[in-house]
């Protein structure tokens, strides 16, 4: 299993330092976020060391991932919130600051005081379809 030794999430996959754990598979582990957002802000956390989606094989990824939306649906009931969002960072540039892939799931109610602003552009002239053709000739 992939292993960084000096990593803050590798050391709560391997036991060796304590966290609020809510749910263990095989490949995943889920805890409450230190730092709340909002209360009941939950990681998800695929066990394998691999820093960001660019990195982690699809299939490790997929197993990490099959208790999303069960763990959704418990953080949804235990809160009362009637929205989540799930917010996943990758490089320092997106806000990531722990380089161990993990899933935030922050937990959302009307009025709360969150903001997420992401502000929208529009392509000018063929920016639309190069990106487009460049992405798809990527894969
Ligand atoms: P990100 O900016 O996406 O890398 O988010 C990292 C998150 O990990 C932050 O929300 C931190 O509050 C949280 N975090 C860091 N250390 C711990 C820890 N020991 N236990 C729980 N959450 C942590
Ligand atoms: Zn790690």
């Amino acid at each position: 299993m992939p292993n960084d030794p000096n990593c803050i999430f590798c050391k709560i996959v391997a036991g060796r330092i304590p966290c609020a754990k809510v749910h263990e598979t095989e490949s995943a582990v889920a805890f409450l976020d230190i730092a709340p957002i909002a209360p009941g802000h939950t990681l998800l956390v695929p066990k394998d060391h691999h820093a960001t989606l660019a990195e982690i094989p699809g299939d490790v990824l997929a197993k990490a991932l099959a208790d999303l939306p069960r763990l959704a649906r418990a953080v949804l009931q235990a809160t009362g919130a009637t929205g989540l969002n799930v917010v996943q960072n990758n490089g320092r540039e997106a806000g990531q600051l722990v380089a161990h892939i993990h899933f935030h799931l922050i937990p959302r109610a009307a009025g709360d005081s969150i903001h997420v602003h992401w502000p929208h552009g529009k392509y000018e002239g063929t920016a639309m379809d190069d990106l487009c053709s460049r992405i798809a000739a990527a894969l």
